[in-house]
């Protein structure tokens, strides 16, 4: 058992220098600062799962994710430090070369399972699983439900009840949103960028995660994935090296630079009302930058 070492996380002033000349202030809660592997959103959206499973005495958690997924890192992780076993079930045929992502949560004990995306989308476990999996437990992708959900609503304890008019965060699977919008109070805007090219589930895949609760004070803008889930171009690039050379905060490409840069976009075009206070969540996945060439990023 390998204890998890959590570094501190801040909420800190942010100072752009964007061209926007409302009278709007910026802040950043650096969730990518708690832990190198069980990053930003993703301890918060694992811990009731994991909790659950430790309750029920299971051995053995199975989730699902994609060729990049930060969340199979992180249940990697997690589950290393916990003393249960992890398995990870991977979207498409095994690769030639894994992602530095898939790597790490192999070489952190993670047992890896490469299925076509036609049983992926049916959640179809490959054969040899059959004998664990009937006692083992199983998270969704991305830890997509509810305990997800109210895992990530804990993210509103490091700021208080309406410190911030305005939430801004990356949206993969919509739990961190609709956690952080359960957490929020009517008179607060939570605003989330999709990373996927034209995923207009999204909005219905979220509030069914709020059941009942208020749903007007939030949605979804689909304007910066860049082309789609981990795409990237130059303008996202220059954007991210000039915001680290700017504030010295590293973004990973996936997720929370094309929500910065939307965040800043959106501000030059008067989105955020003078006297906005705008609170952005760094939700970490910087691990993923590693496969990116080297060279292109100064951080
Ligand atoms: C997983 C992830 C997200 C997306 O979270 P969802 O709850 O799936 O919407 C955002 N940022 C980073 C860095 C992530 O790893």
């Amino acid at each position: 058992m390998k204890p998890i070492d959590f570094h501190s996380i801040s909420l800190d002033p942010l100072f752009f220098n964007y061209s926007c000349n409302n009278d709007v202030d910026f802040f950043i809660l650096r969730l990518d600062k708690m832990h190198d592997e069980i990053s930003g959103n993703k301890w918060f959206k694992l811990r009731y799962y994991v909790d659950d499973a430790i309750a029920q005495h299971k051995q053995t958690i199975i989730t699902f994710g994609g060729a990049w997924s930060n969340h199979l890192l992180a249940t990697a992780a997690y589950c290393q430090s916990k003393n249960l076993t992890a398995v990870g079930i991977v979207r498409g045929e095994k690769p030639a070369y894994l992602s530095y992502t898939l790597k790490r949560a192999g070489e952190l004990g993670m047992k890896l399972f490469f299925v076509s995306r036609n049983d992926f989308q049916e959640k179809i476990m490959p054969a040899e699983l059959k004998a664990i999996s009937d006692d083992a437990y199983i998270i969704d992708e991305g830890g997509y439900g509810m305990k997800g959900t109210d895992g990530a609503a804990t993210i509103s304890r490091y700021y208080k009840e309406n410190e911030f008019s305005h939430i801004c965060c990356a949206v993969g699977t919509g739990t961190m949103v609709a956690g952080l919008i359960k957490a929020s109070t009517p008179q607060q805007t939570i605003t989330g960028f999709s990373v996927l090219k034209n995923n207009r589930s999204i909005e219905k895949e979220i509030t069914t995660l709020l059941t009942n609760e208020k749903i007007n004070n939030h949605s979804i803008i689909h304007d910066y994935h860049f082309g789609g889930y981990a795409k990237k171009n130059h303008l996202l690039i220059e954007f991210m090296n000039r915001f680290y050379s700017e504030t010295s905060i590293p973004t990973d490409f996936v997720y929370t630079a094309k929500m910065v840069y939307g965040v800043f976009d959106l501000a030059n075009k008067n989105f955020f009302a003078p006297g906005s206070r705008v609170l952005l969540i760094h939700s970490g996945g910087l691990q993923g930058n590693n496969s990116l060439p080297q060279g292109t990023l100064i951080f």
